[in-house]
């Protein structure tokens, strides 16, 4: 290859067939950030492109400048780590192509987001991994992903006055930027938080679950909401993997 070229660690983030066999791709890439390549040939040769260049899988591939256009070229990618419990399982599968589809959202192209992906990449991680993710894990990779993207909304403290732990009568105001205490949020019409929901996607080291599901998706659905307003857009694999949470457990 010339010497321009330079090999990714990356993610399919997005896949567009073109063409009679190629595709035009989003790789979200621990070194570069999100960029876009087109490979040619990409649905059709299995030699240069592993696995179908399939989502949700970290693969290495090696890019060259593109003879014309602003895309970058595909050469070659490889299976950097086989996920075998995440692609045969598709409600695993679904969760992986939200977190996806939020990653790429959420990074500017062409810009190194060395954090963003490390949270991204370990969430791919636990995905692969028995038993069944939960709601915690999903709450986590929400808000370790925002704040590694520096949009996350505060919920450790009042955004107004600083006051914590957050308790009864607070709310969470997506226009303030995350809970408000009873003193300042009043008057205002916003969504209760349950204190409840605390330190909730904390790093602690017991694993016991949070037990009331239909209480963590009202926290999921604040999240939610904060989302939408911090891309401005509706994401929809969001909703089809709130479903995948919301249903039997097992998966
Ligand atoms: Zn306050």
């Amino acid at each position: 290859m010339g010497a321009q070229g330079f090999t990714v660690t990356a993610y399919v983030v997005r896949r567009v067939a073109t063409g009679e066999s190629d595709l035009v791709l989003s790789l979200f890439t621990r070194e570069r950030g999100r960029l876009d390549a087109y490979a040619r040939a990409g649905r059709k040769s299995r030699r240069r492109f592993q696995a179908g260049l399939s989502p949700c899988l970290l693969y290495q591939g090696l890019l060259v400048p593109a003879r014309r256009g602003s895309l970058w070229s595909l050469e070659e990618m490889t299976v950097a780590r086989p996920a075998q419990l995440l692609v045969t399982r598709p409600a695993r599968m679904v969760a992986g192509q939200y977190a996806s589809e939020l990653a790429r959202e959420l990074c500017p192209p062409e810009v190194p987001e060395p954090e963003v992906f490390s949270v991204f990449d370990a969430f791919l991680v636990r995905l692969d991994r028995p038993p069944a993710p939960t709601w915690r894990d999903w709450i986590r990779f929400e808000r370790d992903l925002l704040s590694a993207a520096g949009v996350a909304p505060e919920l450790g403290c009042c955004v107004a006055c600083r006051r914590a732990p957050p308790g009864d009568g607070w709310g969470f105001s997506v226009a303030a930027g995350g809970l408000l205490c009873p003193a300042c949020g009043r008057g205002q019409s916003m969504p209760v938080w349950d204190p409840a929901w605390n330190g909730i996607e904390s790093d602690v080291s017991d694993v016991s679950d949070v037990s009331d599901v239909s209480d963590v998706s009202d926290m999921s659905d604040l999240l939610g909401a904060w989302i939408f307003t911090v891309l401005n857009k509706k994401l929809h694999a969001r909703g089809l993997c709130r479903s995948v949470f919301a249903g039997p457990t097992g998966w």
